[in-house]
Parts: structure tokens; sequence; C-alpha cells
């Protein structure tokens, strides 16, 4: 099962999935991110099925489910930050309830948490070790402090009902199947860029991200589903490749070809200044690290907008 499966990721990872002949996938999903034609083509796959439930519901199973993937949440800035009392209901009830269900029928569960978790970090790169700098009034809290509530939501369904549970910080990631709409960096200067608009860098642009290839990062989360019960993370996966936001837009610009300028935009509230992933811990328990680089990962994802 694959929860927010109509997402960015989540239809990449039913995709990913449904590819092995052997699994039948479960997308549950409330479309509140997600996009449904997304998953439209998916639908005449036999192996496929959709199960429309909003995670802040309880949730009855009647399927076997052995694996669950939670990625239910909506995860760009304004559209996390447009409800933001729900997105606190998603992450800490939603995280609950498919706990929940993962307890009564023996499925194993992953969590996608997320990088968020170190907030705005004051130690560069991060490693899970580190314990963040994240406040808890801003208008990131609501995401940043749901998904380290759904973390310890994991791990003490973990320790107390010995759920088996497998939890990955995501870094940024990008690539096909992203919302042109969403709101995300990638996703809004190459729309920009093929439309000959202005590139909109907010603040400087001496912020910087580290950004992975999504087919790189589902590798990450086959091979954490797939690990040792014992090992349950928390992971980090994402690429180490840093850049600013400045240098990024102008690596986009270069990609499509496009004679779009660069504008600067206010700096949203609370942004992260540096964010770098430390992946030993991933290479170490899943001899993982990604493949696909930035020029590689950016040329594909034009193609997809294109
Ligand atoms: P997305 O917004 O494209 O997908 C989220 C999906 O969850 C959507 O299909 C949405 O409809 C669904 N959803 C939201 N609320 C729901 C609810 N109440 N009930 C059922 N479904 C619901 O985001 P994404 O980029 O695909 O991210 C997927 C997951 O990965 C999220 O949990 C996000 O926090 C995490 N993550 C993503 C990134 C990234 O760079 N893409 C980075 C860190 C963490
Ligand atoms: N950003 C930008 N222009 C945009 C969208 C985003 O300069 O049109 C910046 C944003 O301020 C942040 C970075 O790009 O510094 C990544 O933003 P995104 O919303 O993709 O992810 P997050 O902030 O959650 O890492």
């Amino acid at each position: 099962m694959v929860a927010g499966g109509a997402g960015f990721l989540g239809t990449n990872l039913c995709r990913r999935l449904l590819a092995d002949e052997g699994n039948h996938v479960v997308c549950l999903d409330n479309f509140y991110t997600g996009r449904r034609e997304n998953i439209e083509p998916l639908l005449e796959n036999l192996r496929f099925s959709l199960l429309e439930h909003d995670v802040t519901e309880p949730l009855t199973l009647d399927e076997a489910v052995d694996e669950m993937y939670n990625l239910a949440c909506p995860a760009s800035p304004p559209q996390y930050q447009k409800d933001p009392v729900y997105t606190t209901r998603v992450n800490v009830l939603g995280t609950l309830h498919l706990l929940e269900a993962a307890r009564r029928i023996h499925a194993k569960f992953l969590q996608a948490s997320t990088s968020e978790v170190y907030g705005d970090p004051v130690v560069h790169p991060q490693a899970e070790g580190y314990r963040g700098n994240v406040s808890c009034t801003g208008v990131r809290a609501c995401y940043d402090e749901g998904k380290r509530c759904a973390e310890s939501l994991a791990f003490d369904y973990a320790r107390m009902y010995g759920v088996r549970v497998k939890v990955v910080r995501i870094f940024n990631t990008y690539g096909p199947y992203m919302d042109a709409a969403d709101g995300r960096v990638v996703s809004n200067f190459i729309v920009q860029a093929l439309r000959g608009e202005p590139l909109t860098v907010y603040g400087t642009g001496e912020q910087t991200r580290s950004l992975c290839y999504v087919d790189d990062l589902l590798t990450g989360f086959l091979r954490m589903m797939a690990a040792e019960d014992e090992f349950s993370g928390p992971v980090n996966l994402g690429n180490p490749e840093e850049y600013t936001v400045l240098e990024l837009a102008e690596k986009i610009i270069d990609a499509v070809g496009s004679k779009s300028v660069i504008v600067h935009r206010a700096l949203p509230q609370d942004d992260p200044k540096r964010r770098r992933p430390d992946i030993s811990l991933a290479e170490k328990k899943l001899d993982w690290r990604p493949a696909v680089s930035v020029a590689e990962g950016l040329q594909r994802t034009v193609q997809y907008f294109s």
C-alpha cells in the first residue's frame, strides 16, 4: 500500500512497485495535493487498485497488505501552509491511523520523514544524530513538528507493539510527476524557463539545497523496506550535490536553453539557509548512494515538463 500514492513521489513509487510482477499495489489517497491523472493510466493494471480515503479518519483494511509506505502529506511549503492545522492532523492523526492499521494486519511500515526535522540546521552536513533547529511557532512548524511527531509515533509503535517500522528522512527530491503548480523550486524554475517567463528566486538565492533524482530516492525506499527488521533508521536519503538556489536557476536556464531572466522575490519566513545530507549511514546499511547526477536528472525532468 502506498498512502499518498497519487502525489509526486507516490506516483513514481506505485509505478516502480508495479514494474515487479509479483507486486499488487493499493494506492490510498484523498487527492488533497495528488492528481487523479497521475494514476489513471495505472487503473488498467489488474494488480493496481485505488482506495479513496482521508488518513485523518481511522482506517479499516480488508485487504492483505504486507508493506505500507506512508507518503500521505502535502509536501510543498505553499501547500502545507495553506491549512496548517490540517497538515498537523495529517501528520499526527494520519500516521497514527496508518500505524494502527499496520499493527492489526502485521504490515511493515515505512514512514516518509524529511530533512525538515533538522529545521534551519546549524550543523552541516546533517547526519541522523543531529537533533535539529526547528521553530515550533513558525509557519513551517505544522510540517516540521508534524513530521517529528510522526517519527516518534513510529518508534513508539515499534517499542510498544512490535510493529516493524522504517523511517527515511528525505532531502529535496525532483523528477517527473511533480505538480507544475505546487510551488516547489525545481518545478517552478523548469516551467518558468520553458514558458520564457522570469525565474523567481526567493531572497538573494544564496540559500542552498541538495537535489536528489526521484529514481535514486525510490531505490533507497525499496532497500530500506527490504532491510533487516532490526534496522528502523532514521536514515537520510538524498543526494549530497549541493547548490545555491541561484546556481540552480542558472543550471535550469541552461538545461532548457531558455532566454528567461532571473528576478528576486521575498524570502519566505524561516526558509532554511543550508541543507545537505550526510548519507554515510545509508551507504553503510543499505549500500545506497545516488547514481543520477543533477545535470542528468534535470534533463529528464525538463523532458517530462516540456
Ligand atoms: P505530494 O504533495 O505530491 O504528495 C502527497 C500525497 O499525499 C498527495 O497525493 C496527496 O493527495 C496525499 N494526501 C495528502 N493528505 C492526505 C490525506 N489526509 N489522506 C490521504 N492522502 C493525502 O508530495 P510528495 O513530494 O510526493 O511527498 C510525499 C511524501 O514525502 C510526503 O510525506 C512528504 O512530506 C515527503 N517528502 C517529500 C520530499 C520531496 O522532496 N518531494 C522531501 C521530504 C519529504
Ligand atoms: N524557491 C525559490 N523560488 C521558487 C520556489 C522556491 O527561490 O520559485 C526557494 C525556496 O525559498 C527555498 C528553495 O528554493 O529556499 C527550495 O524551496 P522548495 O519549496 O522547493 O523546498 P523547501 O524549502 O521545502 O526545501
